[in-house]
């Protein structure tokens, strides 16, 4: 199956999904996931919150939402970004910084979360690509 792009609108701001580069479906804005870089992330399934959606932040940037055993791949510029993943009142998350650079411009992850006592956390951590389910 084709991956999934996750793509923040640079003229109008809209978190959409795309196949492939093309309008915006809020503006007509051009997409393009023609980028030097890509975050892929894996939400590996669970019971708790399975209905929910996992939401994103890069930079503290909204970046949409996360269903259960879904994979998106985000295209973007070289750079530095933080992965931040909320749900409800699930705010807890050790917050990596990726690092794309032209060495290293494709970065897999997988995010679950751990059930704690008090508070549940999420864990997002590298993967190979390769372990990357498509959905
Ligand atoms: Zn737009």
């Amino acid at each position: 199956m084709a991956k999934k792009y996750r793509v923040k609108c640079p003229k109008c701001g809209n978190v959409q999904n795309i196949l492939e580069s093309g309008p915006c479906a809020k503006c007509g804005e051009t997409l393009s996931i023609d980028q030097p870089g890509m975050i892929g992330l894996y939400r590996m399934g669970n019971m708790m919150g399975a209905a929910t959606g996992f939401g994103i932040y890069l930079n503290e940037q909204p970046y949409g939402a996360i269903g259960n055993r879904e994979s998106l791949y985000m295209p973007l510029p070289y750079g530095e970004y933080k992965m931040h993943i909320v749900c409800g009142m699930n705010r807890k998350c050790n917050d990596p910084v990726i690092k794309i650079t032209p060495d290293d411009p494709f970065v897999c992850l997988k995010v679950h979360m751990n059930v704690g006592f008090i508070q549940n956390k999420f864990v997002i951590e590298r993967a190979d690509p390769s372990t990357m389910p498509e959905t």
